[in-house]
């Protein structure tokens, strides 16, 4: 038997990156913002530690099409780099870039998508480009240094004249990937990746309206100035405390992630926690209604305020994910596969972490004003509902909160509900019995019979209705549920026995006949109702369990 060592030479690395992750290859841009963010904010560690001797100003990123010359320019203000550590950096990277890289291709084979996600850093720059330069000039007082790479293992490092601080990572665009030469495209991968990036980015110039002045004469024009257009904000409102912030910040940031959605979200939640994780953001209830066409994919993930994707699946409860918003955490782990995210402990904290958060500013959005909360109820009670069927601990928490409203527009928790109906509605056994309509027109008959008897009549309308009720009846065994046109209704113990048909016995066998003879008996009864009350002449109702088989 032979052992040996498979050696990979880097020349395979160039092909590998073009071809796996292509399908994502636009993510070079955000890749190398990251890093143009990163040499700037270490600047910034360094000279408040008085490492560095320099000033650190105001630095930002700047972004530049050379369209004619097709090239693309990544500028930043940053730590720079001295030769050596482009040697070290730049050069090694790439072979350390390519054990990794293998490392996920074996994993690849089974959920491919992962790499594309995740990149390879600096070296993703070679995914549209076949040519980087990168001309740099440390903090240090060393000089500037120019690396040139056309993605074959062979580099050039030869001084350069650049005298400020910092890196220019300069793009030759190649000829499949023209299209990031196009403004509009750079524009839009900016504002999805980089949008909230903690330094200013600056791509191209804006006009800037000039304030009026007081002795503007009649025939005033607005004069203009060009300002650089800055393309993100750098201190979004989840980065912020809570207490930082008022009802309007919570609104306008919603807008500002949310250009062209014009409805106002209902509440709020602000996540906040660094132990035993780290995690930030803001999440937002919109206005969901009763219908289930929801749109999902409306959670940002972030991390360290770069956008990485808005598929939350597996990280936020599922039940949560027909919210909006945006999480940022650096804990959670990305490149590695949904299935794996799944079993990760740290990511089971943070969806549990979630889960208590968003229960407890329902329960105190409930205690504080209950009467704007029942206002809300319609629209948020889906998530609420399919919460408590999906998630045991949303469950446990959500009596305090979750509300069962009547036909009538008042709404009771669970136990007000019971201390409710325990004089009122019971059956032969001593359960209370809850009765409840799915639609309130259709039936309309059935619900007037039983409010004239005094009954409660819920109205519980959500496509989920029928197993939250099943969930309902196994956890509270002195409960039963009845829809209100079931002939269970008739055997509640308050009956009005007194009640007198104006018909006839005779009246009553031949209407009874009739009306029997156009309803299939086996499935339904008909019965006759005093006349003298607000009801019905007669009631035609199904056994429950008849309704449940069927549904
Ligand atoms: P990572 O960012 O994960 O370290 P990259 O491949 O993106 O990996 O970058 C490799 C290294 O190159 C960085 O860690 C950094 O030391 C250096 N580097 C890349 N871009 C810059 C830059 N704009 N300024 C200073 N150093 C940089
Ligand atoms: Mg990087």
């Amino acid at each position: 038997m032979t052992t040996g060592k498979i050696n990979v030479s880097v020349e395979n690395i160039f092909p590998l990156i073009k071809k796996f992750l292509y399908s994502d290859h636009e993510i070079f841009l955000r890749e190398l913002v990251s890093n143009a963010t990163d040499a700037t904010l270490k600047l910034k560690h360094l000279t408040s530690i008085g490492e560095a001797k320099t000033e650190y100003g105001s630095p930002r990123i700047e972004i530049k099409i050379d369209k004619d010359a097709k090239k693309l320019h990544i500028i930043d203000q940053g730590i720079g780099m001295t030769a050596d550590e482009v040697e070290k950096y730049i050069n090694q990277v790439a072979f350390s870039g390519a054990e990794e890289f293998l490392d996920k291709y074996k994993d690849s084979a089974k959920d491919t998508g992962i790499i594309g996600h995740f990149g390879l850093g600096f070296y993703s720059a070679f995914m549209v480009a076949d040519k980087v330069e990168i001309i740099t000039k440390s903090y240090k007082d060393e000089p500037a240094a120019h690396w040139t790479c056309d993605g074959s293992p062979e580099f050039t490092l030869e001084p350069s004249d650049k005298t400020d601080r910092g890196t220019e990572i300069i793009l030759h665009i190649a000829d499949d990937s023209l299209e990031f030469l196009e403004e509009s495209k750079i524009r839009e991968l900016l504002n999805k990746y980089n949008k909230f990036m903690p330094i200013p980015i600056k791509f191209g110039t804006r006009q800037n309206a000039l304030p009026k002045p007081e002795d503007a004469p009649e025939d005033y024009k607005t004069e203009y100035e060009t300002v650089d257009h800055i393309v993100n904000n750098p201190n979004p409102a989840w980065t912020k405390q809570p207490s930082e912030l008022a009802a309007e910040d919570y609104q306008s940031f919603y807008r500002e992630l949310y250009p062209m959605q014009f409805e106002e979200p209902l509440f709020h939640i602000h996540l906040n926690v660094d132990h035993p994780f780290n995690l930030t953001g803001i999440l937002y209830f919109p206005r969901l209604g009763a219908d289930l066409q929801i749109q999902k994919d409306k959670i940002q993930l972030y991390q360290n305020q770069v956008f990485v994707t808005d598929n939350v699946e597996g990280i936020v409860p599922e039940f949560l994910t027909m919210l909006k918003g945006v999480i940022d955490s650096p804990d959670i782990p990305l490149n590695v596969s949904r299935s794996y995210l799944q079993a990760d402990g740290n990511v089971k904290k943070i969806s549990n972490y979630i889960t208590r958060k968003v229960a407890d500013k329902l329960k105190s959005l409930f205690t504080e004003n209950r009467e704007d909360f029942e206002a809300k109820w319609n629209d948020i009670k889906i998530v609420l509902e399919y919460g408590m069927l999906s998630e045991p601990k949303f469950y446990e928490k959500a009596g305090a909160f979750v509300l069962y409203p009547t036909v009538d527009g008042q709404y009771f928790t669970l136990e007000e509900l019971k201390e409710k109906l325990k004089d009122n509605q019971t059956d032969k056994d001593g359960k209370l019995v809850v009765l409840y309509a799915g639609n309130k027109d259709a039936q309309h008959a059935y619900i007037d019979a039983a409010k004239a008897k005094g009954y409660e009549v819920l109205l519980l309308d959500s496509p989920i209705v029928s197993h939250l009720i099943q969930k309902l009846e196994s956890d509270n065994s002195d409960l039963t549920f009845v829809r209100v046109d079931s002939d269970h209704v008739d055997n509640l113990i308050k009956k009005d026995e007194n009640a007198v048909s104006k018909l006839s016995d005779e009246q009553q066998t031949s209407l009874k006949t009739v009306v029997e003879d156009i309803v299939p008996k086996t499935t339904y009864t008909v019965q006759l109702e005093a006349l003298d009350s607000n009801a019905a002449p007669f009631l035609i109702t199904q056994p429950e369990f008849m309704r449940r088989m069927k549904e």
